[in-house]
């Protein structure tokens, strides 16, 4: 399998087998952190979710957040289920924690915009 490493601009290209001892064996990485990055993917792929939350009383309708760290892909639907539902009161400064341990996964969501009170 081939996976390109988003780690630094150089996007190596690197070949991901199985080696003969059950462990996986990674070929064409740069560097240590993208066989890590490779290894990660492998078996438990993360993402940062970006996402939009709906804003009470405030300048803008919507606010802008993300999570404070990468969390495992598969809880993305969870957490983003989460965010559906909730609504925040203005004013929302960048950096105010949004949702507390995200779909159980140990991240919070925080706000990356400010939005005034009306
Ligand atoms: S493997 Fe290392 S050098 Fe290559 S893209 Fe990833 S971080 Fe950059």
């Amino acid at each position: 399998m081939e996976l390109i490493c988003i780690l630094c601009p150089r996007g190596c290209r690197m070949q991901v087998e199985p080696g003969a001892d059950g462990q996986w064996v990674v070929k064409g990485n740069g560097c240590s952190r993208g066989k890590d990055y490779a290894l990660q993917e492998m078996t438990c792929p993360m993402r940062t979710l970006t996402t939009s939350v709906w804003v009470e009383g405030g300048t803008y309708k919507l606010v802008s957040a993300k999570t404070d760290r990468s969390i495992p892909r598969d809880k993305i639907m969870e957490a983003l289920k989460q965010t559906k539902r909730l609504k925040v009161k203005a004013p929302v400064n960048i950096g105010d924690v949004l949702i507390e341990n995200i779909a159980g996964t140990g991240a919070n969501l925080v706000a990356t915009r400010k939005v005034e009170r009306v």
